[in-house]
């Protein structure tokens, strides 16, 4: 695979300032692909002073000129449509359908609305004797994960373009090539030099130097709630804004008055996608008694259709942490009824769909993020037990609920305390407001309200 071996800060690829690097595998076969630089403190420091250097221009860049750069930069994207998809299979290993559509559309997607935003957004605003100016956060210290590789980068270098900010990126370091794409494109866009910057490297020395950085205004992460926490308590401590988005443990509610195949069916393929690596995910499917039994066949059978078809998960670690969630979920006596903690095959980061019933609220399983293809289903006795269960995890990010008709699902939703929810299989929408309640995160990324997150307020008064 391409690979670059330098960073690419202040509009050029730029030698490394050390000589560490750091191999990207591909999770299907485990065969080293690429390297790609490791970055340091050093490098960090050069790219935030890159982004600071070019933030008072554009800053002062007109909105619909910035918005003519996110117009190329979603054009740019999308005329490499099909080395995106192919660079995301082969440091994920996603199968190379889903990431054509989504790893590679989705983020296109969301890069067009921003180039929309950019140009229609309200920058001031009237109140009273007052003019509100809603100006640019500064410079952002933006750091992925791997799961949706460039969806994550969008998610934030799009939305802070449009405000005006400048942003550094530390991208995951299993998925590193498709972020060197993205400064390609980001480049090819005609975005002036300075405005992106890409810092390839390990979180604990390039994410952790970037976090900590005194020229970065903004910390935007997405990942675990173990370095959320860190990120946010360097954050406090600096006094400076950030955005945590930190996964989930989401419910699936079916409710008595369901579709209850089409619900099941639906769930399930909701927790395979992206072999389960998906913060969002809907990990608990909660089912009254009376139904719960025939839920649990129609969720195996359908569990069992997607053993040929599921991607591996990203890593070596990541396919221990699984395995063990699935033997924890055994010797806490749930009932394996798909997959198991077994090898499907000899290489490659590979697990079963799993399907656990008989699950207890208080299991490991039906509490902590798991991060795999890795279904847990509950039983509930009455609506209000079903809320209980929904509700009892540290956790607030997504979720589902299904019922005869909308209004009684919604009713139910308005008692979630959760970011969002899909009223009887609604569809994604990239521009409605993404991010957690509770310990599932602070903000919200895409559309307007994502946009939000980068803008800070002066008032001027007549
Ligand atoms: P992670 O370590 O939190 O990784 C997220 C990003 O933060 C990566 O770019 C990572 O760099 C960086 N990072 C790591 N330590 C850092 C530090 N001390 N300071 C600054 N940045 C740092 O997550 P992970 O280890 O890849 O995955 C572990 C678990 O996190 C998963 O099993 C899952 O539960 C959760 N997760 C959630 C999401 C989500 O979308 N909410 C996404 C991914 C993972 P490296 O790539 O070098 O580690
Ligand atoms: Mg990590």
């Amino acid at each position: 695979m391409k690979a670059h071996d330098g960073m690419y800060i202040g509009g050029a690829w730029r030698p490394a300032a050390g000589q560490d690097t750091i191999p990207v595998v591909n999770p299907v076969d485990e065969q080293v692909i690429a390297h790609v630089p490791a970055g340091t403190p050093e490098d960090v420091d050069a790219a935030v002073g890159a982004a600071r250097a070019a933030l008072p221009g554009w800053a002062a860049t007109p909105p619909a000129e910035r918005a003519e750069r996110i117009a190329a930069l979603r054009d740019a994207l999308a005329a490499r449509k099909d080395e995106i998809a192919g660079t995301v299979t082969a440091e994920l290993g996603s199968p190379l359908p889903f990431s054509q559509a989504v790893h590679a559309g989705l983020p296109i997607a969301v890069a067009g609305s921003y180039a929309e935003l950019a140009a229609s957004y309200a920058f001031e605003e009237k109140i009273g004797n007052s003019t509100v100016l809603l100006e640019p956060v500064g410079v952002v210290g933006a750091i992925t994960p791997w799961n949706y590789p460039l969806h994550q980068i969008v998610a934030k270098v799009a939305p802070a373009l449009a405000a005006g900010c400048t942003v550094v990126l530390k991208p995951a370091e299993d998925t590193p090539l498709v972020a060197q794409l993205f400064a390609e494109a980001v480049h090819e866009a005609g975005v002036p030099a300075g405005v992106f910057n890409l810092v390839t490297g390990l979180g604990p020395v390039a994410g952790q130097a970037l976090a900590e950085h005194a020229g970065v205004d903004l910390v935007s992460f997405t990942g675990s709630t173990a370095v959320g926490r860190q990120i946010g308590a360097t954050a406090g401590a600096a006094v400076k804004p950030v955005a945590l988005e930190l996964g989930g443990k989401s419910a699936n509610v079916i409710l008595p008055s369901a579709d209850l195949a089409k619900a099941v069916n639906v769930g399930v393929a909701n927790v395979m996608a992206n072999s389960g690596q998906t913060c969002s995910a809907w990990t608990r499917m909660l089912v009254h008694a009376d139904r719960y039994e025939e839920a649990v066949e129609l969720a195996a059978a359908a569990a069992a259709k997607y053993g040929e078809r599921i991607g591996p998960v990203v890593n070596a670690k990541q396919r221990d942490r699984v395995r063990g969630y699935i033997e924890k979920g055994v010797a806490e006596g749930a009932r394996v009824v798909a997959g198991g903690a077994g090898t499907p095959y000899d290489k490659g980061y590979f697990i079963t769909p799993t399907v656990f019933a008989d699950v207890r609220a208080d299991m490991a399983i039906a509490q902590e993020e798991i991060f795999g293809p890795v279904l847990s289903i509950l039983p509930y006795a009455d609506e209000d037990e079903a809320l209980a269960i929904a509700n009892g995890t540290v956790y607030g990010l997504a979720g589902a609920v299904w019922a005869g008709d909308e209004e009684e699902a919604v009713a139910f939703a308005r008692r979630m305390d959760t970011g969002q929810v899909d009223i009887n299989g609604g569809r994604f929408n990239p521009q409605a407001p993404f991010g957690g309640y509770k310990q599932s995160g602070v903000g919200r990324e895409l559309g307007p309200h994502g946009l939000g997150e980068y803008l800070q307020t002066k008032s001027l008064q007549f």
